[in-house]
């Protein structure tokens, strides 16, 4: 569903992607991880097509993401971003956040619309919040509110920027529960986290970035034992 290949991408002087690849399969969950600074990000944002690579080949649901004619609105509604923070508009209800996008890029009838916003808050759990403004709601109710409208779009790929870095541990294993229960659905997923326990428990794959490059990859059993010095010392192990 996912292939990133060769993927090169520098700001100004700074190399950040200096050739990257993996790929997702269908119903598949990869969890990208990797120090601060090591590109995961950039990486997770290049597939969306919020930054332009350098070189390389992105294919995303048959969408060739580095082409010149991508057609980002259907690549947009093919994949649904949530990020660490920010993700709600503020002057507007949950429910008027979660139609927004249903309404003017799908062109869905407004009703049709509130009845799949119902929907998609019984998934994360906010029945009872449609009516809230983002401010009247809790740092992890606030993430599980973006899954909520990201999951109105119906994308095929879901891609997680640390929803959970800027949350108390409850908030976060609140969150972490809805992405499970996704999971569980066969949602394919790409997720920057530093949840090692929570990437051990629900990743099919783990992809570990360093120096600009997917270091090491292999199913999660890479995190007990990992096969490069370089992904041993980042999980502390020593080495
Ligand atoms: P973290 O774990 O801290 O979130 P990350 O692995 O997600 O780190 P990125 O955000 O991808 O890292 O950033 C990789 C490098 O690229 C960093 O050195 C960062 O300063 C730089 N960078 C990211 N975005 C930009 C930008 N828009 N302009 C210039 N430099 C950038
Ligand atoms: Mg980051």
């Amino acid at each position: 569903v996912v292939r990133v290949r060769d993927v090169h991408k520098s700001f100004g002087t700074l190399k950040v992607l200096n050739g990257v690849s993996f790929a997702v399969d269908r119903g598949q969950v990869v969890a990208l991880i990797g120090r601060s600074g090591s590109g995961k990000s950039t990486a997770l944002r290049c597939i969306d097509r919020f930054e332009t690579i350098d070189s390389g080949e992105i294919t995303v649901c048959g969408h060739r993401v580095d082409a010149p004619g991508l057609d980002l609105r259907a690549l947009r509604q093919d994949v649904g971003i949530v990020f660490q923070s920010y993700n709600l508009f503020p002057h507007l209800t949950l429910e008027e956040n979660i139609i927004l996008a249903p309404c003017a890029v799908k062109r869905m009838p407004r009703q049709a619309a509130r009845e799949l916003a119902r929907r998609v808050v019984a998934e994360v759990g906010l029945e009872d919040k449609l009516q809230s403004y983002p401010e009247q709601l809790s740092g992890g109710q606030q993430q599980r509110g973006a899954i909520a409208r990201s999951l109105a779009m119906q994308p095929k790929v879901m891609l997680f920027d640390e929803v959970t870095s800027a949350l108390d541990p409850q908030l976060t294993g609140e969150v972490l529960k809805v992405i499970e229960k996704l999971a569980a659905g066969g949602m394919t997923m790409v997720m920057v986290t530093h949840e090692m326990s929570f990437a051990r428990g629900i990743a099919d794959q783990i992809v570990f970035m360093h120096a600009g490059r997917a270091h090491e990859t292999g199913p999660a059993g890479i995190l007990s034992a990992p096969r490069t010095e370089e992904l041993a010392q980042f999980l502390g192990n020593g080495l």
